[in-house]
């Protein structure tokens, strides 16, 4: 596939909670390009797009709402405790996101310096090797803690289990190029994007 080779492909990653929104956020306010891998999860399971007629060869028609759209709701109780269906509903909607992903970066790279990518489980994924750097959103894991459980009215075991059912952030700085540590206010956060983007501006 062409790809402007001035444009730098950024990959945004982080734990739950840890502030990636917060981030693409206020990249997108300074008119940044912020593809996010969640809303490319929707679309490639719309009614007439390929890993839509793959999920409904596979696990039927029983998980369509009235209108034809999938219940992803009824999807998402499936897989949740079974690892095998999670496993061949991964195989068809993955593929299809990374298509997309690389389609769209490779658009937006014609008229951008920088094109960035929200992918919260970018570590865990086949992508990484997609993006000149990776940006880490850090914060250590009682402070996403909180953060999870104010923001989305669960209790802390609950906020624990979501936590844990990823990979520890710990692990993911080390494979990082560049960490935001979101651990004080935002404004510590912003002028950390600030002189982030001034060097990769200038690189
Ligand atoms: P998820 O992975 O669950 O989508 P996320 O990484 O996108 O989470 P955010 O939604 O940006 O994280 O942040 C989690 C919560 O913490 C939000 O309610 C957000 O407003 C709040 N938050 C983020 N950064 C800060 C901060 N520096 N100080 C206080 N609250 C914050």
């Amino acid at each position: 596939m062409m790809r402007n080779d001035n444009c730098m492909f950024i990959g945004l990653t982080g734990g739950i909670g840890s502030g990636k929104s917060t981030v693409t956020s206020y990249l997108k306010s300074k008119d940044y390009i912020v593809i996010d891998a969640d809303v490319l999860s929707k679309t490639v399971v719309e009614p007439g797009e390929k890993a839509y007629f793959d999920i409904v060869a596979e696990f039927g028609e029983s998980i369509l709402n009235g209108d034809g759209s999938i219940n992803r709701k009824q999807l998402g109780d499936i897989i949740f405790q079974d690892e095998v269906q999670r496993k061949k509903l991964n195989e068809i909607v993955h593929p299809e996101v990374r298509r997309l992903m690389m389609e769209l970066l490779h658009e937006f790279s014609f008229h951008n310096s920088i094109v960035f990518a929200d992918i919260p489980l970018l570590i865990e994924s086949d992508l990484m090797s997609t993006f000149d750097a990776i940006w880490l959103v850090y914060a250590a894991e009682d402070i996403c803690l909180e953060r999870i459980m104010k923001r989305d009215g669960i209790s802390r075991e609950d906020a624990l289990l979501r936590i844990r059912a990823q990979m520890a952030i710990d692990e993911k700085k080390i494979v990082s190029d560049l960490i935001l540590y979101n651990t004080a206010d935002v404004e510590f956060l912003f002028r950390q994007i600030d002189e982030a983007l001034i060097l990769s501006i200038n690189k």
